[in-house]
């Protein structure tokens, strides 16, 4: 009973046997086109295999074969065809009188349960539409659901999961789909069966629960899902072990322990409390750095630097430690502090000292010299405050979600019969259609339209709403250094001090003279502009990039998957595929029918929306690794990731060859920049498609067809007034009446 070897191998049987039964069918499948075929010309079972649409024809024609046919192994031709994802060999047998439900095969199932152990999305999509019925189960007890959930694809089940079948349904062994996913550690499919209304409580015929099985495979995002989505932790199986006794019989506390810390709680479930609420959490957190840099600069400025420095470091410890393990009671340092206004506090207070240091210092001594440097400065800070605020507060261009299940459901019915229900046009966190250039940010748990990144110096996405606040913040941040230290320099240079006696100066200071003088005259001020120069070092990193990927109409995201989208000049589908890395090569039989255009699709979008999930995932740890190991965290937060990260260096290198539909030219990807896509006359949250002709064609031409349309002088008059408004940020969103054609066909 309490072998921990024992639990996993008498657990674990049925799943590995399934599993080579499985893959059994698939492989017997390859050998069997030898060994089913007599005469190759003319068997309707090889031509479904091949998608020989044709041959198909001819043979039923001719008469010498039914669409009713069956081999000698019980197995219908359209159960051949949906198992090798021959989309157009299905329909053509189907309009050939093929019966949509047949039972065929060792394990007597129907040709959609055959496409779903292989997550092919649109065969089940036109079986479904034929009326096949998802709710039929095998021999094993395993109905469409099952089987999909088994095949980890996500854009199938979730298609399932809108199709009348209960999600809590069972297998043979009282296993529902929450179980199998949990056992076989797909959090994304955990997640969704979840949020389809799966229940985390019930229990199958050995009483495990699904988190028993979550743990069984130690996956601590599935353990934290379904803890957060309300399993019950007390819960015992047959043998009297609750979820955590079974974590500690198989060795797998660890994942367990972290799994609940993430979610807020200690290992026995007990929810960890901050000692404010929220709002004061925040409130705080953002206020800290302000006093703590003032503590730093005073320190520095009242003792020697060999204790001060120590204090200073230990003090800006403490400040971390406050935010961290105290404020939001965590037990790591570097955990969710992104979540936080930390960052953005950092900032703040170190403006708020840069400032203060200003004008008790460098105005009050000032003769008049330097009036146009000072009032430079002046026009710098204000502007860098204000967009910083503006860009802490704006929202970054959140991407709408449909308003009901009708209209969720319209959408994942019209992408998968377009043949394009995937990881890039559908967000499954959001359940919503994902825009072009849009991204979904994990911190923020949002699709931002035209998304850039997530900076967590101003506690936000940087998406097309924002952009241009953030770039405005980061140029008056790099100016306003400047011309802070310039007049730090000169208000230094202006002292007369005595000339410098080394007698006099600390025997201690390992600086030059002249600054050893100064740091003696005003600590407190080299200190500030010695930490504000630092900054200098990331900001203008930072700028240049910014600069030069929007002169390019890039953002920092496609520069650095520059290759992976297809509307970017990207390899399209082919490099999805080849990003996913996926079985692909033994589907296109006789390709060239009159579907071969959705074959296309078909080959290569089934194939990645199937391992969208561990896209999705393996996307997911690189950026909790990033977070949490410590130099990559430090990359993260000064940006610097995005020239180590994933394809960077590949895809700059391919960046001259991209051909992107956006761009317009530097001065034209400018002004579209500033105006947040109004120059290419795009909606950013709304943009499904790039327009056949394209985008710089297709606003010419809307253009002409208003004017044509409106024609006459008060037409111009009334552009005229728009760019003026525009030009002073006073314009609304311009009406959708004339981009109706960008609005997916679902939500018009
Ligand atoms: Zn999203
Ligand atoms: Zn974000």
């Amino acid at each position: 009973m309490d072998d921990p070897t024992a639990l996993v191998s008498a657990k674990s049987e049925p799943a590995a046997s399934s599993v080579t039964q499985e893959s059994a069918v698939a492989t017997n499948l390859s050998f069997s086109q030898e060994q089913t075929v007599h005469n190759p010309e003319a068997n309707i079972f090889v031509a479904a295999q091949r998608g020989d649409v044709e041959l198909i024809k001819q043979l039923i024609e001719s008469g010498q074969a039914k669409a009713t046919d069956r081999d000698e192994q019980n197995i219908t031709p359209l159960h051949w065809a949906a198992i090798n994802a021959q989309i157009a060999a299905c329909r053509s047998l189907l309009d050939q009188g093929a019966e949509v439900d047949a039972l065929g095969g060792d394990l007597v199932a129907t040709p959609m349960q055959w496409a779903a152990r292989n997550g092919y999305l649109y065969i089940i999509q036109l079986l479904i539409a034929h009326n096949a019925d998802p709710t039929i189960a095998d021999s094993q007890g395993y109905n469409t659901l099952h089987l999909v959930t088994h095949s980890s694809s996500i854009m199938p089940l979730l298609y399932l999961l809108h199709q009348p079948i209960n999600v809590d349904s069972r297998d043979a062994q009282g296993h529902t789909s929450l179980m199998w996913a949990a056992y076989q550690g797909d959090a994304l499919s955990v997640d969704l069966l979840l949020r389809h209304g799966a229940n985390p409580n019930t229990k199958d015929d050995a009483g495990l629960t699904p988190l028993h099985w979550a743990v069984v495979r130690a996956n601590r995002m599935c353990i934290r899902r379904l803890v957060e989505h309300g399993a019950d932790l007390t819960v015992k199986d047959a043998e009297n072990r609750t979820a955590r006794d079974m974590a500690v019989e198989l060795k797998s506390l660890g994942a367990w322990k972290r799994a609940m810390e993430e979610g807020g709680m200690n290992e026995y479930g007990v929810k960890r409390t901050k000692p404010f609420s929220d709002r004061n959490t925040k409130i705080a957190i953002f206020l800290l750095p302000t006093i703590f840099f003032y503590l730093i600069f005073t320190t520095l400025a009242i003792l020697p630097w060999y204790t001060g420095v120590i204090l200073a470091m230990a003090e800006f410890f403490g400040m971390h430690h406050i935010v961290t393990r105290v404020l939001l009671n965590k037990t790591t340092y570097t955990e969710s502090v992104n979540q936080t206004p930390y960052f953005a506090g950092i900032i703040f207070g170190s403006i708020l000292w840069v400032l203060f240091s200003w004008f008790t210092r460098l105005v009050q001594h000032d003769d008049g010299t330097h009036s146009l440097a000072h009032l430079g400065f002046a026009i710098s800070a204000g502007l860098c405050m204000y967009n910083f605020s503006r860009a802490v507060m704006l929202d970054p261009g959140t991407c709408p979600k449909p308003s009901s299940d009708g209209e969720l459901k319209t959408i994942i019915e019209d992408l998968a019969s377009e043949g394009r229900l995937n990881g890039q046009t559908f967000c499954i966190q959001c359940m919503a259609r994902k825009p072009l250039r849009s991204k979904h940010c994990r911190v923020c748990d949002k699709c931002i339209a035209r998304s850039d990144h997530h900076c967590p110096w101003v506690w936000n996405c940087v998406g097309s709403n924002n952009h241009r606040q953030f770039v405005l913040f980061v140029t008056m941040l790099v100016s306003g250094i400047m011309l802070f230290d310039y007049l730090t320099f000169e208000y230094f240079s202006s002292l007369e001090l005595p000339t410098p006696d080394p007698t006099q100066i600390s025997p201690s200071c390992m600086l030059p003279i002249n600054l050893c003088q100064i740091t003696a005259y005003d600590t407190f001020l080299v200190a500030v502009s010695a930490w504000a120069t630092l900054q200098l070092s990331w900001t203008i990193v930072l700028l240049i990039s910014q600069y030069w990927q929007i002169a390019r109409q890039m953002t920092t995201l496609e520069v650095s998957n520059l290759g992976r989208y297809g509307f970017m000049g990207g390899r399209g589908g082919a490099s999805v595929q080849g990003q996913m890395g996926h079985r692909h090569g033994r589907r296109m039989g006789g390709g060239d029918t009159e579907d071969s255009s959705l074959m296309g699709n078909v080959d290569g979008d089934v194939t990645p929306s199937a391992p969208g999930g561990h896209g999705h995932q393996h996307g997911h740890s690189h950026g909790c690794c990033g977070i949490c190991g410590g130099g990559g965290f430090l990359m993260n937060l000064l940006g610097f990731d995005r020239f180590t990260k994933g394809k960077a260096v590949d895809g700059l290198a391919r960046a001259s060859k991209a051909s992107n539909p956006f761009d317009m030219g530097v001065w034209g990807n400018c002004k579209d920049f500033w105006t947040a896509g109004k120059e290419l006359g795009v909606e950013y949250d709304k943009l499904y498609d790039v327009p056949f002709e394209g985008f710089v064609e297709a606003k010419k031409r809307r253009e002409r067809e208003e004017e044509e349309e409106g024609g006459g002088a008060g037409h111009g008059r009334k552009g005229s007034m728009a760019r003026k408004g525009l030009f002073m940020g006073l314009v609304s969103r311009m009406g959708g009446s004339s981009r109706g054609q960008y609005e997916p066909i679902s939500q018009v």
